[in-house]
């Protein structure tokens, strides 16, 4: 150690929690401020060579604490008159060695390595089931990994391996079964593994690892190097830090307390410090919180009610309370609302160092929204997995719509992502940026019921173009035409490689990389961090599988791909200060203002158990490998350290998510236990339950315009410009059920709300049906028909053998696509011989005379309006003719015929001009088939001229300006979708207030 650090050492020998032996390894008590300690002991070790620090290197086992850990350091500095320095080198160990002795050879990038292990892995059959081999793959990696860094040395004959597991598992004979798979396993693959990387002259990245490690043991005593917050070394690593300890060039800094085993917080200390031979350190200053801590997570063996009577006798008042808070919340709503809320207060009062630790993924995020809301800005020390980045969305829809014949779904996911560079996204012609999608949504998909194909949606647009045109402008049509051609031209090359056979992995990283520069994605991903992180993760993807001969079928392709985006992380850059979101792991050197532990359910506080998919625990120790318990007692360490990490801690938990019962955290619920039992209080505060739940603690965007005034039923009264200039039985009847229908779709234009049905529905069938009665009197191109002559008893067969050829072959195109739609063939099928029945009656006084007939004239009494419809069927007797609806749902009854309450069949009478006899429904129902609604003589005479002359004083009343109220009834409103436009429920509330 040089001179000046001993000498420093010494004179701050009080000030350190515990020095053990010559003041290399700092053992803080927990709540210390570690990097607050680490800044002032470097500014103090090197105040000869101020401000130049860059001959130091602090290793941080997260590169999250580094922004935190220089403005600790500036800070101390500026107190002591440096306004600026030469940084120290901040860096992980990993980088650092690897950087000091970088391996010369030819290094296996981690994502080769993974997808090379599996196709190892597959070249043994008896050994691995392909389905398994990813997840094998990734298990045997790990277990490569720790006998890598490990003393322990895979034997090279099998026997010699058995023999050794064998004895590892206390089993006499090393030929026992349950040891045979499992050994040959590891025992092949291992010497498949390393025969291999040496035949291809390439170095596993762990290997190098600890190859740097080894030799750079010189150059890293040429060094100063502090090490901070590692509590969890591994062999190599370990031996490595000895030798640098006891030549004096390295220090070491962490919180935490020597002499605890097995299940507890210090374990992991005590056994790093055993490790490094430097056992029993002074003990740490500790006070009452500290203490009572201590007690609650004792693990010496004394009972718990021993240890509540002697901590009850030291300390009467319980030295957590305006220390520490538990909170368990309703639900994770509830949860993510009261982290929002503490954060928000402890802000308000000047706190700029506030943490939120979780291991809850969702809830954080969350979090994050709420506190965004609030104009609060989070940094995420954890980062997000790249998988859930837009960036990633949009190839997964492009990926998915290649995969799903361009199925409509991920193909608008595309269009709305501004990775792609569409023709609205670039502006290159004035359409609006929501115009093209909103037009292919509307008019491919919605309208038409057009689900998948590019060529379909094509075909649409080529057909209906001069309507698009008129509609939505030249602009949006052109641009969603080459938008489609687009998506055809970039995913030719991908296309070629959804053949069900292998192909070089080279290949399908290729074409996705040509398919993205195609579609304007690749130039918009370099223009993005997390694009670009993207971009670098598919080119070493391309480089491995051409680097090492990769291939795949398409499915493998995506599944090595997805992994690859599930395994990668994106890291925002972090300033250090703030708002902090993060992991128990990234928390490690912080010290905090405030502090939350939020989501301290058992799912994430310890979490799953891990497993490890070979060897126990007692093996693992056996073969010197680390022990599957360590992880859980590394969380428990953090956890037992945060609890102290921040003069105000609160932890928060739920009652229930989605309905199941949320368990506490183990480590929780003891330590609320405790509480309760010695000092009679869980240490809760129910006021922030009451908070909480009160709506004025919750962020809200408050308007400063004055509220409307309350109105009843909107009445407008349209211009006359905005009349419809034509008339129909669907408009007649929406001005009787409700005029402000009326007002809504035909004066103002505004368009149903389509909807995709991709299962034939009720509507579609009755469609369908409408046609085949179309197809069986006229001709249909591709349908059988039409039949000729009248039917009767005696050709009755052959009629019925028609309709059913026609029903088939209309049917067809549905049955194909989807197996329910039998369900309504069938319907359809039964009901046939109904039908015949029907006609053969039906025919003895009627001739068919025309089915689908269209009117579009002009109206008799204003030659300004046209008069529209179609009727489905008119028969013609002698004397004149009938007009029949085919009805597949409910029919109207006479009695609202005659009222006028519905006027579609008095309607298609004036339509027609006559002399129409006899108007009625022709209900093709199982239970009511049959002729209904029947009108005919003078009452339909009289129905015909009533209806006539309430469209000519409406349309009069109209013109000068007659006002069109919302006055549906029940059932009419039930079927309404302009609710939210009407404000029924406005209105009435309005009503009852005014009452
Ligand atoms: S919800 Fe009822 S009142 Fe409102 S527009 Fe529709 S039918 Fe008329």
């Amino acid at each position: 150690m040089p001179p000046q650090t001993r000498r420093i050492g010494r004179a701050n020998r009080g000030n350190w929690s515990t020095l053990s032996g010559r003041h290399q390894i700092h053992l803080l008590a927990y709540g210390e401020d570690l990097l607050s300690r680490l800044a002032q002991c470097i500014l103090s070790d090197h105040a000869a060579t101020l401000p130049d620090l860059h001959h130091i290197v602090v290793i941080f086992p997260h590169h999250a604490s580094a922004a935190r850990f220089r403005r600790v350091l500036l800070t101390q500095s500026i107190k002591q008159g440096h306004g600026a320095l030469l940084p120290p080198h901040t860096t992980t160990l990993v980088r650092w060695v690897c950087k000091l002795c970088p391996h010369s050879g030819k290094l296996l990038s981690t994502t080769a390595r993974t997808a090379l292990l599996r196709q190892t892995l597959l070249a043994h059959p008896k050994l691995c089931d392909p389905q398994d081999s990813w997840a094998l793959a990734d298990s045997l990696l790990k277990l490569f990994d720790e006998l890598q860094t490990s003393d322990h040395r895979v034997a090279d004959e099998l026997r010699e391996f058995r023999t050794t597991l064998a004895k590892a598992y206390g089993i006499e004979s090393h030929t026992k079964e349950q040891l045979g798979y499992e050994a040959s396993l590891i025992h092949t693959l291992w010497h498949s593994w390393t025969e291999q990387l040496n035949e291809q002259g390439l170095t596993d990245p762990v290997q190098a690892y600890v190859q740097s490690l080894n030799q750079s043991l010189d150059q890293a005593r040429n060094s100063r190097i502090y090490l901070a917050g590692h509590v969890n070394l591994n062999d190599v690593e370990l031996d490595w830090v000895k030798h640098l300890l006891d030549s004096g060039h390295l220090q070491i800094f962490m919180e935490g307390q020597y002499g605890h085993h097995g299940y507890h917080p210090d374990t992991v200390i005590t056994q790093l410090l055993d490790h490094l031979n430097k056992p029993d350190p002074a003990a740490a200053p500790i006070n009452n919180y500290g203490r009572l801590l201590n007690t609650v997570y004792d693990g010496s063996g004394q009972s718990w009610y021993r240890r509540i009577a002697d901590q009850a006798v030291a300390a009467p008042h319980s030295p957590a309370v305006d220390k520490l808070t538990l909170h368990l919340a309703a639900d994770a709503e509830r949860e993510a609302q009261a982290v929002d809320l503490l954060v928000r207060r402890w802000w308000l009062q000047g706190k700029r160092h506030i943490g939120v630790v979780t291991g809850d993924r969702k809830l954080a995020r969350r979090v994050r929204a709420l506190l965004e809301r609030a104009g609060i800005q989070v940094e995420d020390a954890a980062g997000w997995r790249l998988a859930t980045t837009s960036a990633a969305s949009a190839l997964a829809s492009w990926l998915d719509a290649i995969e799903q014949n361009f199925s409509h779904t991920p193909l608008l996911d595309l269009m709305k992502s501004p990775f792609v560079a569409s023709p609205q996204n670039d502006n290159h012609n004035d359409c609006h940026s929501d115009a093209v999608h909103g037009l292919f949504e509307h008019e491919c998909v919605l309208k038409s019921q057009i689900t998948d194909s590019l060529e379909r949606y094509q075909n649409h647009i080529k057909q209906n173009r001069l309507r698009l045109i008129e509609s939505h402008g030249p602009d949006s049509v052109t641009a969603l035409e080459s938008l489609l051609a687009q998506f055809d031209l970039a995913a030719k090359n991908l296309l070629k490689l959804r053949d069900g056979h292998h192909h070089p992995g080279a290949h399908f990283l290729s074409a996705l990389h040509h398919s993205l520069d195609q579609l304007g994605m690749g130039q918009r991903y370099h223009q993005d961090t997390v694009g670009q992180q993207l971009i670098h993760l598919l080119s070493e993807m391309g480089q491995a599988a051409a680097d090492h001969n990769l291939g795949y079928t398409w499915d493998e392709f995506r599944a090595w791909l997805n992994r690859q985006l599930e395994q990668h992380n994106f890291q925002p850059p972090l300033r250090g200060q703030g708002v902090e979101l993060m992991g128990l792991i990234e928390s490690r050197l912080y010290s905090f203002e405030a502090l939350i532990i939020a989501g301290a359910s058992s799912e994430h506080l310890p979490g799953k158990t891990p497993s490890s998919a070979f060897f126990n625990d007692g093996v693992r120790s056996q073969l010197g490998l680390p022990k599957v318990a360590q992880s859980r007692n590394i969380l428990f360490y953090d956890f037992r350290r945060l609890l102290q990490s921040a003069p105000h801690v609160v932890i928060t938990s739920r009652q229930e998510e989605q309905g199941e019962p949320v368990i506490k955290s183990p480590w929780l619920e003891r330590l609320q236990h405790f509480h309760q039992q010695t000092y009679g209080n869980d240490l809760d505060e129910p006021a922030l339950t009451t908070w909480v739940s009160h709506a004025n603690t919750r962020i809200r965007q408050v308007d400063t315009l004055p509220l409307p005034i309350a109105h009843g039923a909107p009445h407008p009264a349209p211009d006359v410009h905005l009349l419809p200039t034509h008339i129909s039985a669907a408009n007649q009847q929406r001005l009787l059920n409700c005029p402000y229908q009326y007002f809504i779709y035909d004066c103002m234009g505004i368009a149903q709300t389509l909807r995709l049905t991709e299962d034939l529905e009720k509507s579609d069938y009755g469609e369908r049906v409408h046609r085949i009665l179309h197809a069986f009197y006229a001709d249909v191109t591709e349908l059988a028909g039409p039949w000729q002559g009248l039917i009767n008893e005696g050709n009755r067969q052959q009629a019925e053998a028609m309709l059913e050829d026609i029903s088939k072959q209309v049917f067809l195109e549905d049955t194909r696509n989807n197996i329910l739609a039998r369900g309504w063939l069938y319907r359809w099928l039964g009901l046939i011989g109904k039908f015949v029945d029907w006609e053969v009656m039906h025919q003895i006084n009627w001739r068919p005379d025309a089915t689908e007939l269209s009117f579009d004239h002009p109206l008799d009494v204003d030659s300004t309006i046209q008069a529209r419809g179609r009727i489905d069927r008119v028969d013609k007797c002698r004397s004149g003719f009938a007009i029949i609806d085919y009805k597949t749902g409910v029919t109207s009854s006479v009695t609202d015929i005659e009222r006028g309450e519905q006027v579609q069949l008095p309607f298609y009478a004036l339509l027609h001009g006559g002399p129409v006899d006899k108007i009625s429904f022709l209900s093709l129902s199982k239970d009511r088939f049959g002729e209904t609604g029947t009108l005919d003589g003078d009452n339909l005479k009289n129905t015909v001229t009533l209806l006539q002359r309430r469209i000519t004083a409406t349309l009069t009343e109209l013109k000068r300006g007659a006002a069109l109220p919302a006055w549906g009834d029940e059932k009419t409103c039930d079927l309404c979708q302009l609710e939210g436009l009407c404000r029924k429920q406005m209105w009435e509330v309005d009503d009852n207030a005014s009452i």
